[in-house]
């Protein structure tokens, strides 16, 4: 994918970001537009569209993801209180990125699973 990719970008090192934990496979970084006091994004470094494609393309590597959202979670002081993790995936979704990407949220709380119940 490479440099039409937003998070592939920030992967190599061409768009600077605040990284907050790095494995070998994965990378955590704040949101430039926080929508929470912790508002952390954790992707794998190999670029999979979304969380689907990576669940089913290398399952190990999406539980590295997780893996390493909870290490920073814990980093963050989340683990007492909570937080939420969160991978928006396609149009219904609202995903804008299409490098997948969790969203670890907390800090504060969260209010409802959704704005408005749609069932
Ligand atoms: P999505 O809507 O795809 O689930 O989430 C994309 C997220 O990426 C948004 O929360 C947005 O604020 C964040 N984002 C977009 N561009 C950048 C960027 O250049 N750097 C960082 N750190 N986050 C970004
Ligand atoms: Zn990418």
């Amino acid at each position: 994918m490479g440099s039409d990719c937003l998070f592939c970008r920030i992967v190599a090192g061409e768009i600077p970001a605040t990284v907050v934990r790095e494995t070998e496979t994965t990378l955590a970084f704040r949101d430039i537009d926080p929508k929470a006091p912790v508002h952390v994004l954790v992707i794998p470094k190999e670029h999979y569209a979304d969380v689907a494609t990576l669940a089913q393309g290398d399952p190990a590597l999406a539980a590295d993801v997780l893996a390493t959202s909870a290490a920073v979670a814990e980093d963050e002081g989340l683990l007492g209180d909570g937080f939420r993790l969160m991978f928006n995936t396609g149009a219904y979704g609202g995903q804008e990125v299409f490098h997948v990407h969790a969203h670890l949220l907390g800090g504060a709380p969260l209010g409802p699973m959704l704005a408005r119940n749609l069932a």
